[in-house]
């Protein structure tokens, strides 16, 4: 099975459209899995949500789909974010919002495969950003592979079978690097268009954020997983950011929040 992995989309329709398109431009698929925060800081929440539920869907929820929906304080925001989620949660409808309302922060999908929005350890709150962080979070899932979000950065957090394994790995096709240095857990940044090969090793992986990118590409950003091939192929997509910010100004939405798609920051 294929599956299209995307996360942060952030009521960020052109965006998802985008990176929906490149994902079956790969190769059929046979449904989405979402790591959350599918509304907020954008302004098509509800369309967003249909799209997705157009295929066949796997999701959970985050900090600012929980938010939206009034079950977390609004306090741990910034004001640019306080005020968009408002907005969201405003226009977000009752089927919307019920669908929602049933998903969970973290969840197995199937006997490989467990998704968490910020990480296993923490699933509404932790920014998993480093190899230590990563390595706390490895005892806290079942399966051999996890699925995050939250951070907008896309990461692969590789647990290694040999503390004495250095880096270098010759089966990660290059330009794979690690960048940090853990003596159980290797932080991976991956490439777009880069296809990782699973072997045996347990891995924690975020695709990155469709709606919002934070790693200085504006481009959304996205995965494919192939469970027969053990593959991973990472990918980006040009949308027309100019049309979401449109929209987003049409509906008075935070300047700085519509500047930052242009930078992807
Ligand atoms: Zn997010």
């Amino acid at each position: 099975m294929r599956y299209g992995l995307v996360s942060d989309i952030h009521s960020n329709l052109p965006a998802l459209e985008a990176a929906l398109e490149s994902i079956q431009a790969l190769g059929p698929i046979d449904g989405l899995l979402c790591m959350g925060d599918i509304v907020g800081y954008g302004p098509q929440p509800n369309e967003v949500i249909e799209r997705l539920r157009s295929f066949e869907l796997f999701s959970i929820v985050g900090n600012h789909d929980l938010a939206v929906l009034g079950r977390l304080e609004l306090g741990d925001f910034n004001a640019d974010a306080i005020q968009a989620n408002r907005w969201n949660r405003e226009k977000l409808t009752d089927t919307n919002r019920e669908w929602l309302e049933q998903l969970q922060p973290m969840s197995p999908f199937n006997e490989k495969v467990t998704l968490a929005h910020g990480s296993p350890l923490e699933p509404v709150w932790e920014y998993l950003t480093t190899p230590q962080a990563a390595a706390r979070s490895f005892a806290k899932f079942e399966t051999q592979l996890c699925f995050v979000g939250h951070t907008h950065l896309p990461r692969i957090f590789r647990l290694k079978a040999n503390p004495s394994e250095g880096d270098g790995f010759p089966r990660i096709i290059r330009p794979f690097k690690s960048v940090t240095y853990h003596p159980r857990t290797e932080m991976i940044i991956p490439p777009p268009d880069q296809v990782f090969e699973i072997k045996d090793e347990r891995i924690i992986l975020n695709p990155g954020s469709v709606g919002q990118p934070r790693d200085g590409d504006s481009r959304a950003s996205f995965a494919v997983y192939d469970d027969k091939t053990q593959t991973i192929t990472f990918g980006r997509a040009a949308y027309d950011i100019y049309l979401t910010q449109h929209l987003m100004r049409q509906v008075s939405l935070p300047a700085r929040l519509i500047l930052r798609l242009d930078y992807g920051l």
